[in-house]
């Protein structure tokens, strides 16, 4: 997580003057202190708050941002060291400071630490003209090594990469690299600057709106137009154009000449999204997310420093991006739960895009089909306001939803496909149309287990069965990790070729699928198939033009997704998410597998839906089944009401994990010991975390949960500061937890 800034004297480090009568300055580090330190700004050096700079700390040079207020522990100015320089970078806006703070003051984590994902440290240096490297053609003579020949496959004979890139992708060493430019494999070649973000045109294409749109995209006009902090819940149907309508405030927001940014959780989507911008505003955004080259990074913080990009998509870091006139954030797909960030500084994308919103006084647009409870009661509350689409765009019908109950419609011994749902796909395939399965379960089976002894095979490091990766050979943990090969006998008994697969992942149903459907043209969407977003790119142009008859995936196949051929969705196994009952088990499946079942029917002909369950009585099943997802959602908030639960109340978790159980459960009893109480406030635990060891740590979770009207960062702030945390044990602050692991 610490950076380590490469420090280069290079010429974009202003010289300051004489140190004399210097006065104080406090300066941000990027590392996870309580605050601030005071440094000296020589005299005559016009240092401003924003400001980036070189500071000296423990006799190293550190890149800082100059903050608001001296601060801290007030050491006598004659102890104080001088400011080394300060970095020909754009400053850091006000904005992005406040919200700095008050991520930090929010999550408890320590401002520095939130600073370091503001201040993508490597993008502060201006680009340097960069030398990469392309194959050379023909290659020399020569026998080539495995590394040699995957960097072949990397590098490209026109366009140049850097050395660091090409050893990333290829998985070798810097070293490999320059053996091959000695050997004459590459060439070194400048790279060309990047380009500058062209200025998306708000009249490049603007869509004919339905009445019911109309108003909608006005209201949202006139809200980005008032410059004001606002928040809107844009609301609607799978397919009723709540993009197209948030587009109009990207528009608008364009037209005011301030910058937009456009939050999704998924990058993995946003090539589908980016074409789709194109096509409205003539020229595509700038995209944030962490699979960004050093290079493209750099450019694009410059750039939104300066104003000169636009409009932004990315993942939930992008709202740390140095915006100096933010007019809109939208949050798309706003109840997912991947715009929770559980590593590091943990905070809830969708929570603190409002808050950067109202630091700049911009609008922020909430889009959903299936909005997230939190949201709806903040509606309800008057907080936000309300739209909502009710018809799909162009007279598409919503999809029809059913349930197959699997004890009246077993799949056949050892497969997980119903007779219903085959026969419904062939159905579909006759028609010349497209079906999807739905599973949201990575691998080929979720537990190993051996037929003779009983043994099952689980991670060495966590509380964990291990995840069979077929057509990889390999045995994966999916919290740490973890692989390894698929033993050829049971590593307890010794038993040979007991070793069974126990339920399905979705290679296992791709198997079975193939089996059943030998002629149909298959395409698997899986989140570890499908890494980045070209390659989810290249499956979405694939499906939409009918190159594909049978399409297979995990969750990312539910996501915005428009396929306008797909007519059939079955969803292997309904059930799924509801086991393991946590807090918002029913709330995420409903919205998972509404957003699954919305792929189908986009166009004229009408969709289908068919949910493999056990329980097709559960209120989930039934809510999804008679389309009533309002009602599903008003009842499940009123369970929520009473005991104070969210959104209805506030929870914050305490994680405490250390090398052994004896020092994770003696630090959980001290914290459980001076737990706060009180009327509103209730403390439960500690016990151990469902995934009682992670990576080798032993965990124990305590819950904080108080009224709605009750802050828990005080009560936090003063329980921690109550108990002595030894060496090697840690304790995590998670706020407003959506995981409970
Ligand atoms: P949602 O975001 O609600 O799922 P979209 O904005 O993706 O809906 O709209 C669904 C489809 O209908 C898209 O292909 C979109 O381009 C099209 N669409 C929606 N509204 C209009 C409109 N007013 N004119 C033309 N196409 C539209
Ligand atoms: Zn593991």
């Amino acid at each position: 997580m610490l950076h380590e800034p490469p420090i280069t004297p290079a010429p974009n480090l202003l010289p300051l003057g004489p140190v004399s009568g210097a006065a104080r300055v406090a300066v941000l580090l990027p590392y996870p202190f309580a605050g601030p330190f005071d440094y000296l700004a020589p005299p005559g050096t016009d240092l401003v708050p924003g400001d980036v700079v070189l500071v000296p700390l423990n006799r190293r040079q550190e890149i800082g941002v100059v903050w608001d207020a001296p601060s801290g522990p007030s050491v006598p100015a004659a102890k104080l060291k001088p400011v080394t320089a300060r970095l020909d970078a754009p400053a850091l806006p006000a904005a992005s400071r406040r919200f700095v703070d008050w991520v930090a003051a929010y999550t408890l984590a320590a401002p520095g630490e939130v600073l370091a994902m503001a201040l993508r440290v490597n993008a502060l240096t201006p680009p340097a003209p960069a030398t990469g490297f392309v194959s050379t053609n023909p290659l020399p003579e020569g026998k080539l090594t495995e590394a040699r020949r995957r960097v072949l496959g990397c590098a490209n004979h026109a366009m140049p990469r850097s050395a660091a890139e090409l050893a990333r992708s290829a998985e070798v060493s810097t070293a490999v690299i320059r053996a091959m430019v000695h050997a004459g494999f590459l060439r070194p070649t400048p790279i060309p600057a990047a380009p500058p973000f062209a200025s998306p045109d708000p009249h490049y294409a603007e869509p004919v709106f339905s009445a019911e749109q109309a108003q909608i995209a006005t209201a949202l006009r006139g809200s980005v137009r008032q410059a004001a902090f606002s928040v809107i819940l844009l609301d609607g149907v799978t397919g009723s154009g709540k993009t197209e309508i948030y587009l109009e405030a990207v528009a608008a927001c364009l037209e005011s000449g301030r910058q937009s940014l456009i939050l999704l959780p998924e990058i993995a989507l946003s090539a589908q999204f980016l074409s789709r911008f194109e096509r409205r505003f003539g020229v595509a955004p700038a995209l944030w997310h962490s699979d960004l080259s050093s290079r493209t990074r750099r450019a694009t913080w410059r750039a939104v420093a300066e104003g000169s990009a636009r409009v932004v998509v990315g993942a939930r870091s992008a709202l740390f991006l140095p915006f100096t006139k933010l007019g809109l954030v939208v949050v798309d797909e706003e109840h997912e739960t991947a715009f929770k960030q559980e590593d590091g500084v943990v905070y809830h994308a969708r929570d603190m895009a409002v808050v950067r919103a109202r630091l700049s006084d911009a609008t922020a647009i909430l889009v959903s089909a299936t909005p997230s409870l939190e949201t709806l009661a903040n509606v309800e509350a008057g907080r936000y306001r309300h739209f909502c689409l009710r018809t799909r765009h162009g007279g598409a019908r919503l999809p029809e939803v059913s349930a197959i109950d699997l004890r009246d419609h077993p799949p056949e011994r050892g497969k997980f496909l119903s007779p219903a749902l085959i026969e419904a796909v062939h159905a579909t395939l006759a028609a010349g149309e497209q079906a999807m399965f739905f599973l949201n379960r990575r691998g080929y089976a979720p537990l190993t287990l051996c037929r003779a002894c009983g043994h099952r095979l689980a991670c060495p490091n966590c509380t964990a069965w291990l995840v069979e990766h077929r057509a990889l050979r390999k045995l994966t943990c999916h919290h740490c990790g973890h692989t390894e090969p698929i033993p050829p006998q049971c590593p307890v008994c010794k038993a040979e070729g007991t070793l069974a697969p126990i339920g399905p992942g979705v290679e296992r149903i791709t198997e079975e699928v193939a089996a059943v459907f030998p002629h149909a043209r298959r395409l698997v969407m899986a989140s570890d198939t499908m890494p980045g977003p070209h390659a989810a790119a290249a499956a979405a142009r694939a499906i939409e033009a009918r190159e594909v008859d049978l399409i297979i995936g995990t969750q990312i196949v539910a996501k915005g997704w428009h396929f306008p051929h797909l007519t059939l969705v079955g969803v292997v196994d309904a059930d799924l998410g509801l086991a393991g009952g946590d807090l918002r088990a029913s709330e995420r499946t409903v919205q998972l597998l509404h957003q699954v079942a919305g792929r189908a029917g986009r166009a004229e002909a009408p969709g289908r839906v068919l949910l493999q369950t056990f329980s097709p009585e559960h209120p989930v099943m039934q809510a999804l089944v008679a389309n009533d997802l309002t009602r599903f959602f008003a009842r499940e908030a009123e369970a929520r009401r009473p005991g104070n639960w969210p959104p209805y109340g506030r929870l914050a978790a305490l994680i405490v994990s250390a090398d052994t159980a004896d020092a994770a459960d003696l630090c959980a009893r001290d914290l459980g010991r001076v737990a706060p109480g009180g009327d509103g406030v209730l403390v439960l635990g500690p016990a151990p975390a469902p995934l009682a060891i992670l990576r080798g740590r032993h965990r124990r979770r305590l819950l904080l949960k108080t009224r709605r009207d009750i802050a828990v960062q005080p009560l936090l702030r003063d329980w921690l500061g109550r108990v002595k945390v030894i060496r090697g044990v840690r304790v995590d602050v998670d706020v407003d937890p959506v995981s409970f692991l």
